[in-house]
Formats: C-alpha cells, sequence, structure tokens
C-alpha cells in the first residue's frame, strides 16, 4: 500500500505506559538505499586515511563521554538497565571508541621474500565495504559500538540495525557520533530491516537470539559473505567445596540477577560439587532474596524487557514447580509497575526441563548437584550453546583442569560469569558463536580481506 509505513516503538519496561520513542521503520527499499548510500560514501571514508578515521573516532568517543549522564539516563529508561550497570556501560562505550582509534595506525599486512630473485611479496587487507551489523537491545550503546568501531577503524561505513527496543540508544549514539553523511547509519526497523541489511551488506555482524542469528548465517553464507554470529547460550557455574561459599554466593547471585540476568553471561545453571551444595545452597537463595527488596530491586535487577519476556518466565518456573522443583528463592512475579519476577533459584528441576536446556534471559537459575568436578565438568558441556562459564575454587589444579576442559567462550575463575572485556576476543562455544571472534585485535582481521601483492622489478624475466 503506497504511503503505508511501519512504525518501530520502544516503551520503558519499568513503566510501559512510557513511550521512549517512536519513528518510522526504514522498510526493505529504505533499508536497501542505505547500504548504496553507505557504498558511496565509503571510498572517501577510506581515503581520510588512518589519521583521519582515527581523529574521528577519537572524536566519536569525546562526544560520547561529555553526554554519559544523558546516555545512561537514556539506558535506563529504554532498556530497563539499572543505573549503576548503565554508567558502566557508557563508559565502556567511550573507552571501544578510544581503543579502537588507535587501530587505523595498526600493521595491515606483512612483507615477504619471493621464492625466487629480487623483488617483493606484500599481504595486505583492505576493507569490504559496507559492514551491517544487526544488534540486539540489553546492551543498546557498547554493542553495537564494539561492532561500528573497528568496522570503521579499517575503512569500511557501516549501516546500523538495532532491535526496536534499543532504537531511541542507537540513534542518539549516531548523533553523538558525528560521522560523516553516510559513514554511519542507523536504520529502525525489525526482522524486515535485519534481512534486507543481511541480503545487501558485504559484511555482516550478528548479535542476538539462537533462532535469528543460524537465519542470518544462512542467508550470508549463501551469498558468500563473511559473517560472524554471537548468539543465545546456557551459561554454567561450578562451585566447588574448598571454594569461598560467601564469595561465590555473591558472584552468583549477580551473575543470575544482576540486569535480571538479561546478559548473554548470564548464569542460569550452578552446579554444586560434593559438600559445597548445602551451604551455596543457603547462602545464594539468601543473596537473591536479598535482590527482590525494593531498592536492590531496582538498583541491582530491573524489570524484563516486556511483558512476553516475563509472561515466559514465569510460565517456565510454574511448570517446573509443578514437575517437582522447589524455589529456593522467589519464583513469582512482582506486583508492580514494569516487569519485574523475584530472582529466582530452583532445586529438583527434572532433567529435560526447558530451563535446564534452552536460554530463558531472565533472572532464573537452577541449581544441580555433581559428585566431583569429572561430572560437574559433564554437566556444565551438556548443552548445545555455552558464552561463559565460572569456576569457583582455592584450588589452582581444579581451575587449570576446568580452564582445559570445558566447553565454552570464556572461562572465568573466582568471578561472576558475566563481565567483557572488550580488548580480547570473545565468542561462545559449539552453537553460542559461528565465525571470527569479535573484539580485542581479532575482529580488525575480520572486518578485512587479505590480499597478496608481488611487486618484481620493470623488465623482471618471471
Ligand atoms: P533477537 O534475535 O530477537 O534480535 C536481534 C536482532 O536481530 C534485532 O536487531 C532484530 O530486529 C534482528 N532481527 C530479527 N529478525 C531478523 C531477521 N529475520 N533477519 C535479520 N535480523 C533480524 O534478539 P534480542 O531479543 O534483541 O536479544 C536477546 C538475545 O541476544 C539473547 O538470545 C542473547 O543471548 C543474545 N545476545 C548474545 C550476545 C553474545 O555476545 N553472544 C550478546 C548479547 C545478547
Amino acid at each position: 500500500m503506497k504511503g503505508f509505513q511501519v512504525s518501530v516503538s520502544s516503551y520503558n519496561p519499568a513503566d510501559p505506559g512510557d513511550l521512549v520513542i517512536e519513528v518510522e521503520a526504514a522498510g526493505g527499499a529504505g533499508t536497501t538505499a542505505a547500504v548504496e548510500r553507505a557504498r558511496a560514501a565509503q571510498a572517501g571514508w577510506l581515503a581520510l586515511g588512518a589519521g583521519g578515521r582515527s581523529a574521528a573516532l577519537g572524536r566519536a568517543a569525546d562526544a560520547v563521554e561529555s553526554h554519559a549522564d544523558e546516555l545512561a539516563t537514556l539506558i535506563v529508561r529504554e532498556v530497563g538497565k539499572p543505573h549503576a550497570e548503565a554508567r558502566g556501560e557508557v563508559a565502556r562505550t567511550v573507552a571501544i571508541w578510544r581503543y579502537y582509534a588507535q587501530a587505523p595506525y595498526a600493521a595491515s599486512g606483512a612483507v615477504h621474500e619471493p621464492a625466487a630473485g629480487p623483488g617483493l611479496l606484500l599481504t595486505r587487507r583492505r576493507p569490504y565495504g559496507v559492514a551491517g551489523l544487526i544488534t540486539p537491545w540489553n546492551f543498546p550503546l557498547a554493542i553495537p559500538t564494539w561492532k561500528a568501531a573497528p568496522a570503521l577503524a579499517v575503512g569500511n561505513t557501516v549501516v546500523l540495525k538495532p532491535a526496536p527496543e534499543g532504537t531511541a540508544c542507537a540513534l542518539r549514539l549516531a548523533e553523538l557520533a558525528g560521522l560523516p553523511e553516510g559513514v554511519l547509519t542507523v536504520l529502525p526497523g525489525g526482522g524486515e530491516e535485519g534481512a534486507a541489511l543481511v541480503a545487501a551488506a558485504d559484511v555482516v555482524s550478528f548479535t542476538g537470539s539462537t533462532a535469528v542469528g543460524r537465519a542470518v548465517v544462512a542467508a550470508t553464507t549463501e551469498r558468500g559473505i563473511p559473517v560472524q554470529a554471537e548468539m543465545g547460550g546456557l551459561n554454567a557455574a561450578i562451585v566447588l567445596p574448598d571454594a569461598d561459599i560467601a564469595q561465590a554466593a555473591a558472584h552468583l547471585a549477580a551473575a543470575i540477577a544482576g540486569y535480571a540476568g538479561q546478559k548473554c553471561t548470564a548464569t542460569s545453571r550452578v552446579i554444586a560439587v560434593g559438600d559445597a551444595y548445602e551451604p551455596l545452597a543457603a547462602a545464594l537463595a539468601k543473596a537473591l532474596a536479598a535482590i527482590a527488596e525494593p531498592t536492590a530491586l531496582t538498583e541491582v535487577c530491573g524489570p524484563v524487557i516486556n511483558e512476553p519476556a516475563l509472561d515466559r518466565l514465569t510460565e517456565a518456573v510454574d511448570t517446573a514447580v509443578a514437575a517437582g522443583a522447589t524455589a529456593l528463592a522467589g519464583g513469582n512475579r512482582i506486583e508492580r509497575d514494569g516487569w519485574f519476577l523475584e530472582p529466582t533459584l530452583l532445586e529438583e528441576v527434572p532433567a529435560g526441563h526447558p530451563l535446564r536446556t534452552e536460554e530463558f534471559f531472565g533472572p532464573v537459575a537452577v541449581l544441580l548437584r555433581a559428585a566431583d568436578l569429572d561430572e560437574a565438568i559433564a554437566v556444565a558441556n551438556d548443552t548445545r550453546h555455552s558464552l561463559s562459564t565460572s569456576v569457583h575454587t582455592r584450588d589452582l589444579d581444579t581451575a587449570l583442569a576446568a580452564a582445559d576442559r570445558l566447553d565454552a567462550g570464556m572461562v572465568r575463575v573466582n568471578a561472576p560469569s558475566s563481565g567483557v572485556d572488550f580488548h580480547v576476543p570473545f565468542s561462545g562455544a559449539k552453537g553460542a558463536g559461528h565465525g571470527p571472534r569479535e573484539q580485542g585485535q581479532a575482529v580488525l582481521d575480520f572486518y578485512t580481506a587479505e590480499r597478496t601483492v608481488t611487486l618484481l622489478p620493470a623488465g623482471s624475466p618471471r
């Protein structure tokens, strides 16, 4: 229907009557046109050279930093993140822009000797053109930045399709970044715009759910273009009897209930080894109950993103309890404005229940028993996707054995499973990640294609 426009809107999860933004969706044709504008802008962006791109990325960092309060408030309002975590995300966003502002000066290749005779063999990495970035809502500034900044640093232009729930954050980020026309475009929209971007971009980086990530990988593979996809996970924590149980409980409570468990690195399965079970169950239940208190609920946990998410979580908890599980903490929706669920710990959840096999993305964890470290590692590895596993022990040999044998993109010893360092490679194990790693220096290779250049003296017989 000519003239018909679909709109994208996002609402405050702590106050669902608060409409944060409503804008027109880009549409499929609008997405394709944005990619063409980005393609037209790419040569000029590359031609700025290392100095020009570095300076532009540095200015983006400064602009984000000087609007830190405004951005933190917007994150809290749009995606319900507790304020301290929102401030942390803004600070990390600034650090990521600064880190990749140095990347244009990194070596872009190497020099080799020819196999025979004089001359030079060079390898050189060059940008693909337009990077199509598709992001979720849970880190509405940091994830767009950790994809866009490296893609831009090496000379691509960027078209970013944020999750509808994080639209206002993404638009404000691009506005503050202040890059030249066509260099960083944000496209409001949903699945239609995401699919159109995948169909038109030259390189694609996706973060989001497993189902959508697999479709993105299939479509990009069909087109023969590079893709990386970071998807859902089911993260475990292993607690040994020799652990500092009080510290482990505090770390686990943060990893289960911090930002309502809506981090790809949140803990959803706690595996207590041997005698650790009883004291850990008691300490963790107490720590989670404390987060359900009104002040901590707002300052540590926060709401889940929307009503369907809350319904999915409460149904999962209810069916687990009906099947014989016991709630050691929480288990109920909180009667107040917004989409709040009590931080929840369940024991005796039957094998095969979805809470033991699927990602629910909420403040809910199951407590499992293991007789020894071998069994704990087997239980932790018994998943089709895992991003981060934490291990809690005072014994270095145990920590080393776990680090060797756990299937996880990140193994964190005596630390919560949640927590990401942007200057080291980041991705999941098994179905949680596809393609090259994100972040750190590794990702600069992902956003560039390597070519080999042979230089021989003029008149060379070869
Ligand atoms: P989602 O999969 O629903 O959406 C992610 C993005 O994909 C959004 O921008 C969405 O509009 C877009 N999209 C939807 N359909 C599409 C299609 N057919 N083609 C292309 N794009 C499409 O995920 P979400 O609810 O926004 O985020 C939560 C999920 O993200 C969780 O599963 C979480 O584990 C995951 N996540 C993973 C990581 C990680 O690094 N592994 C980090 C953060 C979040």
